[in-house]
């Protein structure tokens, strides 16, 4: 259908697919065939819906690199014929997903909604019809002929985060992510408003996907007491390649003597170490105190106001492509899909 716009919605697991058996009580996923009997308000959308659904389908704690490659390559694949994308994931891990799919995708010039739900859509209080609803109008929705959020977003409770900027925060509120560095990219009332500052523009350039990740990396998160031996276990992680310093405040560390040696150690071997602070808002600042001084000294990198989601995924990438020690420390330090301000 010429000039029709048309989106492709992939269900990858997670509650908000499933429904509640009513014989058992049970959660199962939900056949996309039964998906108009909770949402028949779909087909009051002037839009051709088509579903992708992966099998098997997946809580997001089982999800991993090689399941983001699949996820990419989808999209790929299907990138010249939809307008837009709608991912149905699990919240759990969704601000991971979503981080790495933004590096992946490079050129991204469509929108890629990420959604999911605290409460099955086949239930009565679901979030999830809400969600799913809002998610769909935000891909598909353009201006001039472009799509006004051509990014990979996260779509919960009546607010469009950049996916890479997100983290899941609540187990239990409808508002489950924050976005604590960057502002909504979109408030969805009686209208959705765009909050097209903030909006990355279309480059119109050609989709570029990279499917290489790399997992030699690990996170070191600190907490007063922490032993030697536990730091250089992970310090020692066979392969390892980068360690993400999950550090106190703006980005301080212990200045014992044993623990710098430690990293000094590591950093010597050419691993890579960034620090990325412990809390949910705010930037590290290398030199601010003198307990982040010494970290700059060892050649420690600071990864300003990044998320641990985002800064997993963007080593993973950074690795997978191969580029230098050299090159992916300065890459660190520069803002590649805005996942950090800089
Ligand atoms: N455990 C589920 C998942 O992340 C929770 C959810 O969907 O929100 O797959």
């Amino acid at each position: 259908m010429i000039g029709q716009t048309s989106l492709l919605v992939i269900y990858t697991g997670g509650t908000i697919g499933m429904v509640q058996d009513p014989k058992t009580g049970s959660l199962k996923p939900l056949s996309f065939e039964n998906l108009y009997k909770y949402l028949p308000v779909l087909e009051n959308f002037n839009c051709q819906i088509d579903f992708h659904t992966f099998n098997p389908l997946l809580d997001s704690s089982n999800m991993n690199p090689s399941f983001y490659v699949k996820l990419a390559t989808e999209i790929e694949e299907n990138y010249e014929n939809y307008d837009g994308f709608v991912v149905m994931h699990g919240s759990d891990t969704m601000a991971y997903t979503a981080s790495a799919l933004s590096f992946m995708l490079e050129n991204l010039n469509k929108p890629v909604i990420f959604t999911g739900s605290q409460l099955p859509i086949g239930m009565v209080r679901t979030d999830g019809r809400e969600n799913f609803i809002n998610a769909i109008e935000i891909a598909i929705a353009k201006e001039v002929d472009t799509p006004i959020v051509p990014e990979v977003g996260i779509c919960f409770e009546n607010k469009l985060f950049r996916g890479n900027r997100t983290t899941k925060l609540n187990t239990e509120n409808f508002g489950a992510f924050i976005s604590a560095n960057y502002p909504l990219l979109a408030e969805v009332g009686v209208k959705i408003k765009y909050n097209r500052d903030c909006i990355l523009r279309p480059n119109f350039k050609r989709l570029k996907v990279l499917k290489e990740l790399d997992e030699s990396i690990a996170i070191l998160k600190l907490f007063p007491g922490i032993s030697k031996c536990a730091v250089e276990a992970i310090l020692n992680t066979c392969g390892l390649k980068a360690v993400i310093l999950e550090t106190f405040g703006a980005g301080n560390a212990p200045t014992l003597p044993w623990f710098l040696d430690a990293l000094k150690e590591a950093a010597d071997r050419d691993v890579i170490i960034l620090n990325v602070t412990q809390c949910k808002g705010g930037t590290v600042e290398m030199g601010k105190y003198e307990t982040s001084a010494e970290l700059s000294k060892i050649g420690v990198i600071g990864g300003y106001d990044i998320t641990t989601e985002s800064a997993v995924t963007k080593l993973m990438y950074l690795l997978g492509c191969r580029f230098s020690t050299q090159a992916v420390k300065q890459l660190l330090q520069t803002s590649l899909r805005g996942e950090m301000t800089v």
